[in-house]
């Protein structure tokens, strides 16, 4: 399995121009940049290459603070720290070293994310005059950039590639454990699920020392199988801040999603489907993992919530290709058993294999197909015509596919090479 996209953050008093760098590492200029604080962002999180082929996820943290709180920092900052792989702890180089700078330093420090020292405005006079102050922050050397004209962002760029870890493959969970992601908006009860899952069940349960630094993986033996639940601490913590907003919450779930091949959504049912589940399925697919979806605090289910459940739940049915799904009651433990299951059935769907022969019978209209990988399962196809990503012909294929070897829940990956007609197929 792939490492997960690691994670970088900007962080800083206000004002410093945290928006500004976030946008031009993104290269792009959305965010409004003003002198003022208080403006709104439109965005806080990004995906974005550090360089071709190593896709970084950047957080500007000053979207996560009202615009005339003067700190800076709040819970939602300090979680967006802990969920990085690096900090850039941003000061500007025309007022020097403040006060601020020094008490939003000493609230990330016990964090003890790895922390880059980036001075900005650093192309001014002042500013060279102003840099022997910031050594004292004991950071080691700044990296000096104007995030408003583009110097030095090549530097640190390289800084940042050295910093982060290496695109590498991860070692897959001990035991040959199904690794499970629990995830969902703020509240829907993936602690109370976790927590039901874990305390209910007489079998060994054991705290599994993480990878790096993701500490508490749970591995669950159960009669279906092993499960390795993936950050459960980070589940149970992070359920005390609420209001949050939506971008931070997929942040959140990606990295754990990364880590896992099955993500479990939790969504409820009172609410029904909202555009916040509808992120985070979206992440799940994008990061090419199987789906189950909880619908959880089903004892609260009236007949309005019903109703309003049956409305919403087919736009998040066809997002995730036809998901196994469980109506359970974190609350009561009604139906939480049968969880183990439909996560047994996502993976072993993740990992179908398909034989050639079989495929191609499916295919009439097509020149060759053939499987290439499993976990998600990946199809190369020669076709007599190009299928661009997002032509409804290929996701027509998908979904064919996915029925025909019933593995809903699954996102199938189609590689699709272009062949003459000419060259017949000879298999
Ligand atoms: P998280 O943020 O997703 O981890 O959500 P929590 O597990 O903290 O749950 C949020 C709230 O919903 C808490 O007050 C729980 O007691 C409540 N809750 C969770 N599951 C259920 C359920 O199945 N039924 C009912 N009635 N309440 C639930």
């Amino acid at each position: 399995m792939d490492r997960p996209t690691p994670t970088v953050a900007i962080v800083g008093r206000p004002n410093v121009g945290k928006s500004t760098l976030f946008n031009r590492l993104i290269r792009e200029r959305r965010a409004i940049v003003h002198d003022q604080p208080g403006v709104t962002r439109d965005r806080i999180v990004a995906l974005a290459d550090l360089e071709e082929g190593r896709p970084v996820q950047w957080v500007d943290t000053g979207g996560l603070v009202p615009g005339d709180d003067a700190s800076g920092i709040n819970a939602q900052v300090l979680i967006a720290v802990e969920a990085s792989d690096l900090v850039l702890f941003l000061v500007d180089g025309t007022t020097g070293l403040t006060a601020a700078d020094e008490r939003v330093l000493d609230q990330i420090r016990p964090l003890r994310r790895p922390t880059l020292l980036v001075v900005n405005k650093a192309d001014t006079r002042v500013a060279r005059e102003n840099l022997g102050e910031f050594w004292q922050l004991g950071l080691g050397e700044p990296a000096l950039v104007s995030a408003e004209h583009g110097a030095g962002i090549g530097e640190l760029v390289d800084r940042i590639g050295v910093e982060l870890p290496q695109p590498e493959a991860e070692a897959a969970p001990a035991g040959g454990a199904i690794a499970v992601a629990v995830v969902g908006r703020p509240n829907v009860g993936k602690s109370s699920l976790v927590n039901r899952i874990l305390g209910e069940s007489r079998l060994l349960v054991s705290p599994v020392p993480g990878t790096t630094r993701d500490p508490i993986d749970v591995l669950l033996q159960r009669p279906e199988g092993s499960f390795l639940f993936v950050d459960t601490a980070g589940i149970r913590r992070r359920a005390k801040v609420t209001g949050a907003p939506e971008e931070l919450a997929v942040l959140l779930a990606r990295r754990q999603i990364e880590r896992a091949e099955v993500a479990v959504l939790v969504i409820e049912a009172p609410t029904g489907v909202t555009s916040g589940d509808l992120a985070i399925a979206g992440a799940i697919w994008e990061a090419g993992r199987a789906a189950v979806v909880v619908i959880n605090k089903w004892d609260l289910l009236d007949d309005a919530g019903r109703e309003r459940l049956d409305r919403s739940f087919p736009r998040l049915a066809e997002l995730l290709g036809d998901p196994p799904r469980v109506n359970v009651s974190a609350a009561t433990g009604r139906g939480v058993e049968d969880l183990f299951e439909r996560v047994l059935t996502a993976q072993r769907a993740f990992r179908l294999q398909v034989s050639t022969g079989e495929l191609n019978r499916l295919l009439e209209q097509l020149l060759y197909a053939t499987q290439v990988g499993a976990g998600p399962p990946t199809l190369m196809l020669f076709a007599n015509r190009d299928l661009p990503l997002s032509h409804p012909y290929r996701r027509y294929l998908e979904n064919r596919f996915r029925e025909h070897f019933a593995v809903g829940g699954v996102p199938i990956r189609l590689v699709v090479r272009r062949r003459s007609t000419r060259e017949k197929r000879t298999a």
